[in-house]
């Protein structure tokens, strides 16, 4: 069944229905003129927003709606982790084309209802226009006490930089999926597992420096800490740790492995910095709590300008070129 064919407040009735119930307090939420939600006493409010348009941050023939439904909260949750926060409520404000089905709409809410769900996120209002192409833009809210809000801009000459996870895989999955790759390994792409818990666990332990979530590949994350600190910083490349699909797709691609890690989007692990004395205890107790491994790849310099180590010893440039939208590299 079209969209068109029940209309938009039928199916902004039909999409709230499947929402219930919250997990928050909500006064107001979805049927109102604006939501009504308690602010947060004695924390902070962070807010970020992210907007996802039909082949150019998915495509319908690679992606099932309720994967794109997944994706496009788990970058936002992504990145109120990466300021040590708690992410709480949702404003989701879609356009859908004259072809779009209700069961697409249907699809995409249940994948988001999911993940909300599994960081009790509650979705509690939004927008429902029809585009040309189908866009997704999601405000996310969240919270953070002021003593554990992490900036990008605290790293310190002589820190050392570590990333939670593996990197690449999201990139890897991709090229399965737009080559056509016989390979199976597309999680990290279609559904990534934003790290909340991971980010307040580093901000509560009072020994990060700066934190910044990798939505546009490792070097490209690395040089906004730096612009953001006031450093420049080293990578090792060999300590960088590669999801495992990253070789097999290297393998059929001919991309190098960490390319994957280096230049490709979306993985949403966290990068993150913070004195050398403290670095093990922070790897341990992420390992007893979360299971979650920790590992340096870095170190922070004086000298401005980002820097990469291969395994010869011989030292490049970090060039970001990670994905911008309006720039050619
Ligand atoms: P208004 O004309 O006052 O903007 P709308 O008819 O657009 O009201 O929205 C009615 C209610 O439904 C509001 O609470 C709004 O936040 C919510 N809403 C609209 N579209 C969506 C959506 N795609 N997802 C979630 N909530 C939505
Ligand atoms: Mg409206």
């Amino acid at each position: 069944m079209l969209i068109k064919e029940i209309g938009e407040f039928n199916l902004i009735k039909r999409l709230s229905s499947k929402l219930m119930p919250p997990a928050r307090k909500v006064l107001a939420g979805i049927g109102d003129d604006a939501a009504a939600l308690p602010s947060p006493k004695d924390k902070l409010q962070v807010v970020t927003t992210d907007m996802l348009v039909e082949d150019v941050h998915f495509r319908t023939s690679t992606a099932k709606p309720f994967e794109i439904g997944w994706k496009s909260l788990a970058a936002n949750i992504s990145d109120i982790a990466a300021m040590g926060g708690e992410p709480t409520y949702a404003f989701v404000s879609i356009g859908f084309t004259s072809h779009t089905t209700v069961e697409f709409a249907d699809e995409l809410y249940a994948g988001m209802k999911k993940i909300a769900d599994m960081y009790s996120v509650d979705i509690v209002g939004g927008d429902t226009v029809s585009a040309p192409q189908i866009i997704i833009n999601i405000a996310l809210l969240g919270e953070v006490e002021q003593e554990n809000l992490i900036l990008r801009s605290g790293a310190k000459a002589d820190d050392v930089i570590l990333v939670t996870g593996d990197l690449g895989g999201a990139d890897a999955g991709l090229a399965i999926l737009e080559h056509n790759l016989a390979l199976e390994d597309t999680k990290k792409h279609l559904m990534p597992i934003p790290r909340v818990s991971e980010g307040r666990l580093l901000a509560k332990s009072g020994y990060v420096t700066s934190m910044i979530d990798i939505s546009d590949g490792l070097a490209s994350e690395v040089n906004h800490i730096c612009d953001m600190s006031g450093t420049g910083a080293l990578i090792f490349m060999e300590k960088i740790p590669l999801s495992h699909n990253v070789f097999e797709v290297s393998q059929k691609t001919g991309k190098k492995p960490y390319d994957f890690a280096l230049y490709g989007g979306e993985d949403y692990e966290l990068l993150f910095t913070c004195h050398p004395d403290k670095a093990s205890d922070l790897i341990e107790e992420m390992s007893i709590k979360l299971g979650t491994p920790l590992t340096i790849i870095g170190r922070i310099t004086n000298a401005p300008g980002s820097l990469i180590m291969d395994k010869n010893g011989d030292i490049f440039p970090l060039q970001a070129r990670g994905y911008d939208h309006f720039k050619q590299v």
